[in-house]
């Protein structure tokens, strides 16, 4: 975008069909030609977004997520994660427009979905020319750039099936490739990463986070992501779920089949008497299980036809989500023979919004 170092302040903005991810790296070093109106730009702006941890009703910035130290093009500072809703988008502009953002004349990179439906509103609103960059090519950017500054960002499950004895350890990444990543946002894109400027889209499925909540609101009338989850932790999906032993009476040994396997999801709930016994607790559990498990299962097939062994899954979807980590990690290695490893990383839905603050540094 620009010849030389792009005027302060950075940001990169990733406006999904659920939430808007915002990344933004406040310099904690000091530039000589920096201009006076930049330095105090940037002050201002770093004044409000540390100012608290969560901004009005819905923002929120996740703290424990932050990176100090970083670099970025010759630059040290800080970079911030803050997340908020799509849905609250034009609350955000008046809030922009409200704190002089509109004044810095400054060039906003964004990338998802949100980046083509929301360009007019911000030229509108507060006088902003948003640099367009694609949501995949960020993702993977974004992946790269955190993992190597981050020692700790990749980790696997060990025991994933244990409830007091799962743990999370860090995994190596150095030498990833190939490995395949499963973005689980409101939908799911699978891309395969084979080296680090070549990857490319499997697959999705429209069976995503966003289908979970759709679906768990729906059934139980929660109203939000952290209310499901905290129902699903709770519940017993096999009050809705078919197993193999409703059917067989025990497991299906001939094809090594369980009788605890979920035969079908849902499969209860044809029955009146059923319906009434299952809980909003069984209910949130058995829609989470039905889609991490959907989600798995094709993230293996995939990796299956790939022919690759590291499956990286991110998004937000996974956001306080042990249950889905631990069942894609036990599903991944089972149903593999332990072949196919299961990896999660710690910026789980951030890394779109990091790739495309990089891309204004190209
Ligand atoms: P997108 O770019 O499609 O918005 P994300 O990676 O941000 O995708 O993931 C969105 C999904 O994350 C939601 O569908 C939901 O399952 C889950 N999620 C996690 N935290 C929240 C939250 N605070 N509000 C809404 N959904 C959330």
């Amino acid at each position: 975008v620009f010849n030389t170092v792009p005027p302060m302040p950075w940001f990169g903005m990733d406006i999904g069909g659920t939430l808007v991810k915002l990344v933004y790296f406040e310099p904690t070093d000091k530039a000589k030609e920096e201009t006076a109106l930049e330095t105090e730009t940037v002050k201002k702006i770093s004044h409000y977004l540390k100012s608290s941890s969560a901004y009005g009703k819905t923002g929120k910035r996740d703290v424990h997520l932050q990176m100090d130290n970083c670099c970025i093009n010759g630059r040290y500072g800080t970079l911030h994660f803050i997340r908020f809703p799509t849905s609250e988008m034009h609350v955000f502009l008046s809030l922009a427009k409200s704190k002089g953002i509109a004044d810095m004349a400054s060039t906003v990179c964004a990338t998802g979905g949100g980046a083509y439906k929301f360009e007019e509103d911000f030229r509108r609103e507060v006088n902003l020319q948003l640099h367009k960059f694609d949501e995949l090519d960020s993702l993977i950017h974004g992946i790269h750039f955190i993992e190597a500054y981050n020692t700790h960002e990749c980790y696997y499950i060990e025991n994933p099936m244990v409830d007091d004895k799962y743990i999370k350890i860090p995994y190596d990444f150095s030498h990833p490739y190939p490995f395949l990543v499963v973005n689980i946002g409101s939908g799911v894109s699978i891309l395969a990463v084979t080296s680090p400027d070549q990857y490319k889209r499997v697959t999705g499925t429209s069976i995503g986070g966003g289908t979970f909540l759709g679906l768990c609101a729906l059934l139980t009338g929660c109203e939000t992501f952290e209310e499901a989850i905290a129902l699903a932790k709770k519940g017993d999906s096999t009050k809705v779920d078919k197993l193999v032993k409703d059917i067989y009476g025990g497991d299906y040994k001939k094809f090594g089949l369980s009788g605890d396997t979920i035969a079908c999801s849902f499969g209860h709930m044809m029955s009146k008497e059923k319906r009434k016994t299952a809980s909003p607790e069984d209910l949130a559990r058995a829609t989470l299980l039905t889609v991490t498990n959907n989600i798995g299962s094709i993230a293996r097939m995939c990796a299956v036809n790939e022919n690759i062994e590291r499956v990286v899954f991110v998004g937000n979807f996974l956001r306080v989500n042990d249950v889905s980590m631990r069942l894609l990690a036990y599903a991944m290695d089972f149903w593999s023979g332990g072949t196919m490893k299961a990896l999660f990383l710690q910026h789980e839905g951030y890394f779109g919004a990091v790739g495309c603050l990089l891309e204004l540094m190209k």
